[in-house]
């Protein structure tokens, strides 16, 4: 699943990409090969500019009104967006999350980290100190 979000900038043509990812390239020791994963990527293009490494959309603090435009949204600390393109932009996250794969990888995730509260709650009844890392009972505050 890979979408795309253009818009005109003064230097030309923005691109905004969301892609989910469920199947990635390795190098096994000079060898190419597929293996399944589950990875949202974006990032962000602009005509006329380096891409960007950091494609994290915002909010601002206050808005910025230039040349006409309202500018409601930022990607990065340095390319600023209106309400239009923030919406399409988060449209397309959202359904990239809202993917069955990745919604089975959250809930993977969930179900990892319930049975370790569950694991650590064990023991600490059974005397494990998180503080010193051993079945110490407290001990070591003693
Ligand atoms: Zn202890």
């Amino acid at each position: 699943m890979k979408k795309e979000i253009k818009w005109e900038t003064s230097k030309g043509i923005a691109t905004y990409t969301v892609e989910l990812k469920l199947e990635k390239e390795i190098n096994l020791d000079g060898d190419i090969d597929t293996v399944p994963c589950c990875e949202i990527n974006t990032r962000v293009t602009c005509q006329g500019i380096n891409t960007y490494l950091d494609s994290w959309v915002s909010k601002l603090n206050e808005k910025i009104e230039r040349n006409g435009k309202t500018y409601i949204g930022k990607i990065g600390q340095k390319i600023v967006i209106e309400q239009s393109t923030y919406d399409a932009i988060m449209d397309a996250i959202d359904a990239a999350k809202n993917h069955p794969a990745w919604i089975a990888k959250k809930e993977i995730i969930k179900q990892n980290e319930k049975e370790i509260d569950e694991l650590s709650a064990k023991r600490r009844q059974n005397g494990y100190c998180p503080k010193c890392g051993s079945y110490c009972h407290g001990d070591c505050q003693a």
